[in-house]
C-alpha cells in the first residue's frame, strides 16, 4: 500500500480499570488541533474490558470516532495481545498518524507496534506539528539535552510518536456525536505471552507530583543524602511534593518516580523551586510551564536562570535553614 492511500490521527485511548488516563485527553486535544489543519479525522483506540462507557467521553473530548475493542483478554493490559490488536486495526484501517502517551504502558507498547507493523517511533515528544505537506514533525529534546530537535518519518507509515503526559492541553468537553465501532477479537489464548495472575498496588505515600501545587525540586548540587533533607524539610513547609533530577535518583537519595524531565514527569505547579539544578533541556521540559519559578544556584551563569522568574546566585546551605525557619514562623503565627 503506498503511503498515500494512508489517512487519519489516531490516538491510544490509555485506561486503567476502566479510567482514562489524563494524557489521553491531551492528546486528543492536540490530535484535534492537527487535524483541523488538513481536514482530517480523529479515531481514538480504547482496548480492555467494561470500557465501552468511555467512548462517548473520548467523542466530548475531541474524536470523530472510536473503534472499541471489549475483551476479557485485553484486561488487564498485556503488551503481547495489545501490540496484536493495534496491527491488525493499523493493517486494515491504514492510519496517516498513532499517537501514545509516553506512559508506562505508552512506552513498553509504542516501539512493540512500530516494529510489527515497520515503520518509525519519536519517544517522549514535547510538541507536534505539521509541515505544509502535511507530515508530522515531531519535537523531542536532543541528546546532551541542549537542543529541541524536529524528526519527520518521510516514508513509513503510521507516523508514530510518544507524547510526555502534561504538555499538551485537552480541549473542554462538550457533546458531540460520533461513530463508536466495536473490535472482534480473536486471540489465541498460547501466543499471549506471560499472564497477570495478580495486582499488588503500591500505596502512594505523600501527595502526587503532577498533582501538587508547590513542587520542591533538588539536584546534583544538593551533594549529599544527608542536605538532601533541607529540599524534604522546604517542602514540608510549604505543603508541597518533592521533585527530583535524574543525578538524586542515581545516588538513591530520590525515588525514580519523583524525577522530573523528558524521561520523568511533567509538572505545572503555582510555583516551582529548583535547589542545585543546572537546567539541562532534559530536565526543564518537564517543568518550564510551572506559574512561578524560583531557583538556587551557586553559579551565576546556571542555565537554569533562563527558565526563572526569581534568581538566587548562593550556595544553597546559606539559604534554606533560614528560609525554612522563616516560614514555619509564618505558618505558626
Ligand atoms: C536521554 C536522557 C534523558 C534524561 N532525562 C532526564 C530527566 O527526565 N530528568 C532529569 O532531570 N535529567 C534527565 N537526564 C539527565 C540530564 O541530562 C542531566 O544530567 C541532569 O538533569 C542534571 O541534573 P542536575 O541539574 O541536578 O545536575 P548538574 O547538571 O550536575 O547541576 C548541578 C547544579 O548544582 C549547582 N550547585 C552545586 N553546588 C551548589 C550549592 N551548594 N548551592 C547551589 N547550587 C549548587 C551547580 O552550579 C550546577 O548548576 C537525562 C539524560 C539523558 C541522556
Amino acid at each position: 500500500m503506498n503511503k498515500n492511500d494512508h489517512d487519519g490521527i489516531w490516538v491510544f485511548a490509555e485506561q486503567r480499570n476502566a479510567e482514562l488516563h489524563e494524557v489521553t485527553l491531551e492528546l486528543l486535544g492536540k490530535a484535534r488541533g492537527l487535524a483541523g489543519q488538513n481536514q482530517g479525522k480523529v479515531t481514538a483506540i480504547i482496548l480492555g474490558q467494561g470500557i465501552k462507557p468511555l467512548a462517548q467521553t473520548l467523542l466530548n473530548y475531541g474524536a470523530d470516532s472510536v473503534l472499541v475493542a471489549d475483551n476479557p483478554v485485553l484486561d488487564p493490559y498485556r503488551l503481547i495481545p495489545y501490540s496484536l490488536v493495534f496491527e491488525k486495526l493499523i493493517k486494515e484501517y491504514h492510519p496517516e498518524i498513532l499517537l501514545m502517551g509516553a506512559t508506562f504502558m505508552g512506552v513498553e507498547l509504542a516501539p512493540r507496534v512500530a516494529a510489527r507493523v515497520r515503520t518509525g517511533l519519536s519517544a517522549h515528544c514535547v510538541d507536534l506539528k505539521l509541515d505544509k505537506d502535511g507530515k508530522l514533525l515531531q519535537v523531542v529534546p536532543g541528546w546532551g539535552g541542549g537542543v529541541i530537535a524536529t524528526i519527520a518519518c518521510p516514508d513509513h507509515r503510521p507516523q508514530m510518536a510518544t507524547v510526555m503526559p502534561g504538555t499538551m492541553k485537552p480541549l473542554s468537553p462538550e457533546e458531540r456525536k460520533g461513530e463508536i465501532k466495536e473490535i472482534e477479537i480473536n486471540l489465541p489464548d498460547k501466543d499471549l505471552g506471560p499472564k497477570v495472575l495478580e495486582i499488588k498496588r503500591e500505596k502512594a505515600e505523600g501527595l502526587p507530583l503532577e498533582k501538587a501545587e508547590v513542587v520542591v525540586a533538588g539536584g546534583w548540587g544538593v551533594g549529599s543524602r544527608e542536605d538532601w533533607k533541607q529540599v524534604e524539610e522546604l517542602a514540608g513547609v510549604l505543603g508541597g511534593a518533592v521533585g527530583t533530577t535524574r543525578p538524586p535518583v542515581d545516588e538513591g537519595w530520590a525515588e525514580e518516580g519523583q524525577m522530573i524531565g523528558q524521561s520523568g514527569k511533567t509538572v505545572r505547579p503555582k510555583l516551582y523551586m529548583g535547589i542545585g539544578i543546572s537546567g539541562v533541556m532534559h530536565h526543564v521540559v518537564g517543568m518550564d510551564q510551572s506559574e512561578h519559578i524560583i531557583t538556587i544556584n551557586s553559579d551565576a551563569n546556571a542555565e537554569i536562570f533562563e527558565t526563572s522568574d526569581v534568581i538566587v546566585v548562593e550556595d544553597f546551605r546559606k539559604i534554606l535553614p533560614k528560609l525554612i525557619q522563616k516560614i514555619r514562623e509564618r505558618v505558626e503565627r
